[in-house]
């Protein structure tokens, strides 16, 4: 089986009843489609609700679109200072080279952009340009090679691009954002895994990984091949309506990652992209299952529940709070993992402030006398501490 681009291929593989296929290819139209045979093979047919199936089969509720949806869900493009870079956070930037994807996520925050017909991969000149941005931007410190998925280019076009990167003196840290170990492993070869490292600077990658199943034994292979050549490896997963929002799955999806070397990092709320309202969870939901995880899981299983704030904002943590009041001026109440409050003394955070605030006046007046002794003047840039 080669990847499933039509909805009359995944009829004929039996992943979309006959009579549907007419109304799943104005879906086809909008959204593109592409089940790789990785993925594909894990779909469970007996099963109506395959979690598998609900991320890649294409389904009917994509054209249902509500008023709160967003083209640019993110707003890439209100932080894109020239073609294939935003720049939404001070000292990192996302490098975008191509908008094609070994597979298509339903819920994609980037479906307006991504696959064949919309946005073009970045030309020669285009790169050129994102790359002399980076150079000439001495706050970045990293870049974030995403996309689409930056791992269904060539190792020479990576090799390329990492090396130029590797040129650059403040980059020191390259990631790559990637759904190739899962969807498509036989990419992830012992060449392509040398095309992404770069001498002297450690490459991160973040691969994406929604539900345990995805992680199948040829995902475990491609992502030890990166582990192995010491690339470091944290996962992103999407918090989906129907895929796991609950509990058990959440867990062994964490332990999973954690048992192939992937340390879990960002659960993130489902973006406000066209056409995804059911697959979209409340965020109570999501709190809830963070509380699922939080003390009855390793401390290494915890990723951090963010939303991307619509317009370009960013990414904030919205995890839930354990600190839930004060009972009194001196105490706050502090939740424990298993629901039970505890008091936490207020005025001892006080007093370590004070404690660190004398500690950072003695030195000051220290340093002061010392310049003092050592050039007979008091130091002018130094501002006489209050006494
Ligand atoms: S791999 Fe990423 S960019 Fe590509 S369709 Fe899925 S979510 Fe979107």
């Amino acid at each position: 089986m080669t990847t499933l681009r039509t909805p009359a291929q995944l009829c004929e593989h039996g992943l979309v009843p006959p009579g549907r296929q007419p109304v799943l290819d104005a879906v086809a139209a909008r959204y593109a489609v592409a089940l790789p045979a990785a993925l594909a093979q894990l779909i469970n047919h007996a099963d109506s609700r395959d979690p598998i199936a609900r991320q890649f089969v294409p389904d009917l509720a994509e054209l249902v679109h509500h008023p709160e949806e967003l083209n640019d869900p993110i707003g890439d493009d209100a932080c894109s200072p020239v073609e294939g870079i935003v720049h939404r956070y001070p000292d990192r930037v996302l490098l975008k080279l191509t908008h094609i994807c070994a597979v298509y996520c339903r819920f994609c925050f980037r479906r307006e952009m991504v696959g064949p017909g919309k946005r073009n991969a970045l030309s020669p000149k285009a790169v050129a340009a994102a790359l002399e941005y980076i150079r000439t931007h001495p706050e970045i410190w990293e870049v974030i090679l995403t996309g689409g998925d930056p791992l269904v280019l060539s190792a020479r076009r990576l090799r390329s691009v990492m090396e130029a990167l590797a040129n650059i003196d403040h980059v020191k840290v390259v990631r790559i954002h990637t759904r190739v170990p899962i969807a498509d492993p036989a990419r992830i070869t012992s060449d392509l895994v040398r095309a992404i490292k770069i001498k002297g600077k450690p490459t991160y990658v973040a691969v994406h990984v929604n539900h345990p199943r995805e992680l199948s034994a040829h995902a475990r292979v491609a992502c030890l091949r990166m582990a192995d050549s010491g690339i470091p490896l944290v996962s992103q997963t999407v918090l989906l309506a129907g895929v796991n929002d609950n509990p058990k799955v959440m867990v062994e999806l964490m332990r999973t990652l954690v048992e192939c070397r992937i340390k879990p990092y960002y659960l993130h709320h489902g973006d406000l992209a066209p056409g995804t309202g059911h697959l979209r969870t409340e965020i109570a939901t999501g709190q809830e299952l963070m509380r699922s995880l939080r003390g009855r899981v390793s401390g290494l299983c915890q990723p951090t529940y963010v939303l991307d704030i619509p317009g370009g904002h960013g990414k904030s943590p919205i995890g839930p709070n354990y600190i839930t009041g004060s009972n009194s001026a001196a105490h706050f109440v502090v939740e424990d993992f298993k629901g039970q409050r505890h008091q936490y003394p207020a005025h001892r955070l006080m007093r370590n402030r004070q404690e660190i605030e004398q500690g950072r006046r003695h030195r000051e007046r220290g340093e002061a006398d010392k310049h003092h002794r050592d050039h007979g003047v008091p130091d002018k840039g130094h501002v006489a501490p209050e006494r």
